[in-house]
Order: structure tokens, then C-alpha cells, then sequence
């Protein structure tokens, strides 16, 4: 990592005692709220509640609990569970029943993925596995080979490859391999969100590594929330969050492995079959979890030129872009939301227009 100093970041990062996980932490939670904290896919997912009763709020939590461990094992790209077995399917060249939860998770993967020219593609899991990210530890070893990389990429694995005919899902392409890890989270937090509102609740914030999404307005201030400087561990900047919004930051600092000087992420450039590089980290606003999160993700793989595009394609307009050389990019929407903490911000922010008029990239039929 090159650019604002790499050396301070642990020392700033213990100092700060960023306690929550991922690329924000709320600033002004109220002292004691309820909470509670799951463990979704690897990662913890903390739940606060205001203005109702602790009972209450407690069998709202319980509702959500049952709900994050069915998706913990419904949605896991390696352990046992129902996309291991989707998985097995498609590899075999065999139809698989799932259940309606997991068969609109896949459209709307589908969906996202046309609208990001594929950038963001969940089928893309043997990649991912590939570059030995399908373990809760970081990788250890070497990277792939050439030969192993020309072959993940020979076998072109997208989501479009896959039909979803009510609750059966087949793939015309025996190498995909659904991971749903670049959405799953934002569409986890969608869900409790229609959780809590059906148990009544209209004052929350969840929180889960790297994505925080809010109902209500925190009792007339709004939750507020401050986005990670990765080089750090400081603040680029605080956003007062609206109600139903959620913000997503994916990046470079949380899942990699740093091997002869170059740093190789998580985050998979489809048109590569290689980890992006050159992005430290996106965050995206929008008013829906599974949004952000995708977006986030597929700006990271999109290159300087492309990224303001496929936002636009995939309609989200507040977005900041940290790239590896310190620099900072926001669109006009995501600059007006951003607030200066820390005594300003870590370095000047360029604002980078969204192109109107672009076409939006439509699914063929499946
Ligand atoms: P996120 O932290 O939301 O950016 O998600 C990253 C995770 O999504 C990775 O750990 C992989 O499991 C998966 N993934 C990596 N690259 C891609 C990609 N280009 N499209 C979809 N999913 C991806
Ligand atoms: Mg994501």
C-alpha cells in the first residue's frame, strides 16, 4: 500500500478503539439502547433498538436471530448448507429446488449483476475459492497459477448463465459457482429491516462489518456514522444517515493477503479472474442494503474511467472512491452528505460527476 501512512494505522487504530468491525462505526449512539450481536457470515451483526419496550425489542431480536442463522446456513458459499449443494448442482449440470427466499436473492444477483456489466457477478465463486478466499482465515500459500487463472477465466462464469424458473434454478454453464458474499450482508440487513418494522420497531441501526443501515431518525438526530480511512484506521468523514438508508464500504483492508509487495484483495475483477487493484476502498449510499453492497463491490473492480457509468447503470449516486494513492473521489450527492470530523478531511476531495442518460443494461430473460 502506498500513499498516507501505512505505519500509523495500527497504532491509530488501537488508540481510536474502533470497537465494530468494517468501514464505519456509529458516532452517537444513545447510551443504553438494546442490543444485541449475531454472527452472520463471519462477520459479527450488531442490532440496536430504540424507543420500544426491552421485551419487545428482545422477541424482535429472537425473530432475527432465527433469520440470520437460516441465511448463515441458507447463503454460505463453504460450509454445508443449501448454496454448497445449489453449487454441487450446477457443477453436475443438474436443476436444483430452493426455497423462495434464496430464489429472489438470485434474481435480484442476476439483476444487479447487468446492471455492473458484470463486475459485480456472484457466480463467480470458483474464482474466489481459487485465490483462497473460501475460508474464514486469510490466505496462506501462493497465489494460482497462470494456467489455473486461464482456466477460471475460460469457463466464463456469470450470473446469466443461470435461469430461475420460480423456485427451480438451473445453469447452462457447469462452472459457475454462486458466492453471494458481495451482497449478501446488504441484503441480510434489508430483511431485518422488514423484520423490526413488522415487530413495530421504527428506531434501529444495524451494523455489520463494513455496512450500516438505519430505520428512523434516532429520535430527531440522525444516526450518525463515520466512514473508515483504510490507511489509518482514522476518519475520511462522518454521514448522518436518513431513515431506511444504508451505507456499504467494501475495500482492500479487510480480506487480503500481501505477497511480494503487492497487496491481492478479496474482491475478484470477473474480466481478470484476478484480485482488483488500485481501489483501497468504495462506499455507497443508497436506500437499499443488497444495493450498496453490490455497487460497493463492483466500483472497486471498475477502473477510473468506467466507475461513474456503472454507477449510473446500477442507480446509485452517492458514492466515495478511495484510491491506493491516498486520492478521494465522491459524486456531488455523496460530497454533500459528507461531514468533516477529526479536523477536516484526510486529503482534498475531488468531485466527479455521474453521466446522465446512460442505458441501463437489462438481464435476457431467465
Ligand atoms: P464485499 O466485501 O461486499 O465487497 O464482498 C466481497 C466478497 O464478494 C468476496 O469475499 C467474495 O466472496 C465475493 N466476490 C469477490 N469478487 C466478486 C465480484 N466481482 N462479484 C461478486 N462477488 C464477488
Ligand atoms: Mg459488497
Amino acid at each position: 500500500m502506498t500513499g498516507r501512512s501505512a505505519l500509523a494505522r495500527v497504532a491509530l487504530g488501537l488508540a481510536a478503539g474502533l470497537a465494530l468491525a468494517g468501514g464505519v462505526r456509529v458516532l452517537n449512539a444513545p447510551a443504553p439502547a438494546i442490543s444485541e450481536t449475531f454472527y452472520v457470515f463471519g462477520t459479527l451483526l450488531e442490532v440496536e433498538t430504540r424507543g420500544v419496550p426491552e421485551a419487545q425489542a428482545r422477541d424482535a431480536m429472537a425473530v432475527l436471530g432465527a433469520h440470520f442463522r437460516q441465511m448463515h446456513r441458507d447463503w454460505h458459499a463453504w460450509a454445508p448448507g443449501k448454496l454448497e449443494s445449489l453449487n454441487a448442482a450446477i457443477a453436475a449440470g443438474q436443476p436444483f429446488e430452493v426455497d423462495p427466499g434464496l430464489a429472489q436473492l438470485l434474481a435480484q444477483g442476476r439483476d444487479l449483476a447487468c446492471r455492473s456489466d458484470g463486475l459485480f457477478d456472484p457466480a463467480v465463486g470458483g474464482m474466489v475459492e481459487a485465490w483462497g478466499f473460501h475460508a474464514d482465515t486469510p490466505p496462506e500459500g501462493d497465489p494460482p497459477s497462470d494456467a489455473v487463472v486461464a482456466k477460471l477465466l475460460a469457463g466464463h462464469p456469470k450470473m446469466t448463465d443461470l435461469t430461475i424458473e420460480g423456485t427451480t434454478v438451473r445453469s447452462s454453464n457447469p462452472a459457475v459457482q454462486l458466492d453471494l458474499g458481495a451482497y449478501a450482508k446488504g441484503a441480510a440487513l434489508d430483511l431485518a429491516e422488514a423484520d423490526l418494522t413488522a415487530a413495530g420497531i421504527t428506531d434501529a441501526v444495524l451494523n455489520a462489518g463494513g455496512g450500516v443501515q438505519v430505520l428512523g431518525d434516532h429520535g430527531a438526530r440522525p444516526w450518525r456514522v463515520a466512514i473508515r480511512d483504510p490507511f489509518d484506521w482514522g476518519v475520511v468523514a462522518a454521514v448522518s444517515l436518513r431513515p431506511g438508508e444504508a451505507l456499504h464500504t467494501s475495500g482492500n483492508y479487510e480480506r487480503y493477503f500481501d505477497k511480494g509487495g503487492i497487496r491481492f484483495s478479496h474482491i475478484i475483477d470477473p474480466r481478470t479472474a484476478r484480485p482488483m487493484r488500485g481501489v483501497v476502498s468504495v462506499s455507497v449510499l443508497s436506500d437499499s442494503g443488497a444495493l450498496s453492497d453490490a455497487a460497493a463491490t463492483a466500483l472497486c473492480v471498475a477502473g477510473e474511467e468506467d466507475w461513474p457509468r456503472i454507477a449510473a447503470q446500477m442507480g446509485v449516486s452517492a458514492v466515495l472512491r478511495i484510491t491506493d494513492d491516498g486520492s478521494i473521489f465522491a459524486t456531488p450527492e455523496m460530497r454533500a452528505r459528507l461531514e468533516a470530523v477529526e479536523g477536516g478531511f484526510p486529503a482534498p476531495i475531488t468531485v466527479v460527476d455521474l453521466p446522465r442518460d446512460v442505458a441501463i443494461p437489462r438481464c435476457p430473460e431467465g
